[in-house]
């Protein structure tokens, strides 16, 4: 399958032979629409959409990530709600927070940065969102609607982008053979039912797999969230094939992927680079969500 290089999106930069997919603008289009979208919403319904951002300690990693997805908030006309606690706040005081925001007319979604502090199961407190405003999609509800496919899952936030990638760069999903490096509830699982919700015919591989090389080599589409340096490589690549790079990892060499960018590009259609790929995605996906479940609560309000 060829990806369509003249695609919005698809590149401005190419090396070797790969179109290079380009999240930062893919994702600066996600954040226009959303921003036509929130003030549709305000205009004709009177919806103020919300997000609360709730972040438990002083991890500065962390502190930076919200600190962008509140900019991001304020960019979209989507109004932030931030809710620091202290990183020895009991379970409980946490949960009363979280009954309060699921009540809070005010707040349709609800974000709990992660990782938690020691002592605080995320697994637990993540299910105590209301399935509603969970716009990073992680409650068992939505993963359970997703797994089901159905229309009424709230994505994740980090798979959603990966589709929009897919999409930019023009990949014909149906019938497509895709490999999923990666079965996480976060990133691989979601989007394995996302490519088979449609029609990819979807291989997913993870630690245990054998071969891996030999799976990679038939797939029309690869998406590698491993979190392994440069695990795949141009010989597990077939010629034209379209590759999405989920990892993000730290390395002496700075910010690396789990793909070999330089080699991977000179046999694959289209790629995605790290940085400027799928991490730009990831926040505009997350104002998606909070639209979509802001319009939720104004039942007349059509989703585009
Ligand atoms: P994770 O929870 O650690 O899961 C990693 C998955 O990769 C596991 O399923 C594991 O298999 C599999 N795996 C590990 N080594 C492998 C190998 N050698 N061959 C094949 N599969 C292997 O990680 P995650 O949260 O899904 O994140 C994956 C990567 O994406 C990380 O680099 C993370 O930083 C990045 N990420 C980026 C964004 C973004 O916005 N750009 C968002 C989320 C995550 P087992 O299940 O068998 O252990």
């Amino acid at each position: 399958m060829a990806a369509d290089r003249s695609a919005p999106g698809a590149p401005a930069t190419a090396t070797g032979t790969a179109a290079v997919i380009d999240g930062r603008a893919v994702g600066a289009r996600v954040r226009e629409r959303v921003r036509a979208g929130v003030a549709a919403l305000r205009a004709g319904h009177g919806v103020e959409p919300g997000l609360a951002t709730i972040l438990v300690g002083e991890d500065p990693a962390s502190e930076l990530y919200v600190r962008r997805k509140r900019e991001a908030c304020a960019e979209a006309g989507i109004t932030s709600f931030h809710e620091p606690l202290d990183a020895a706040t009991p379970a409980s005081e946490l949960a009363a927070l979280i009954d309060r925001l699921n009540t809070d007319p005010a707040v349709h979604g609800i974000l709990l940065q992660l990782p938690l502090p020691d002592g605080l199961a995320p697994g637990a407190i993540t299910a105590r969102i209301a399935p509603a405003k969970d716009v990073d999609g992680l409650h068992p509800v939505n993963a359970g609607l997703l797994a089901h496919g159905s229309p009424d899952a709230v994505v994740p936030c980090t798979p959603a982008g990966v589709m929009e990638l897919l999409r930019s760069a023009g990949a014909e999903l149906a019938g497509a053979r895709a490999v999923v490096i990666g079965r996480s509830t976060l990133v691989g699982r979601p989007l394995a039912s996302l490519l088979l919700g449609a029609d990819a015919t979807v291989t997913h591989c993870h630690s245990r797999t054998r071969d891996l090389a030999a799976v990679c080599g038939e797939a029309e589409v690869i998406v590698a969230a491993a979190g392994v340096p440069r695990l795949v490589t141009a010989d597990m690549v077939a010629e034209g094939a379209i590759v999405i790079d989920v990892g993000t990892n730290r390395t002496d060499e700075g910010l690396v992927g789990d793909v070999d960018f330089e080699a991977v590009s000179r046999v694959a259609g289209a790629i995605s680079p790290v940085p400027g790929g799928v991490g730009p995605m990831t926040i505009a996906m997350l104002l998606d969500n909070t639209l979509r479940a802001a319009r939720r609560t104004a039942p007349s309000a059509a989703a585009p």
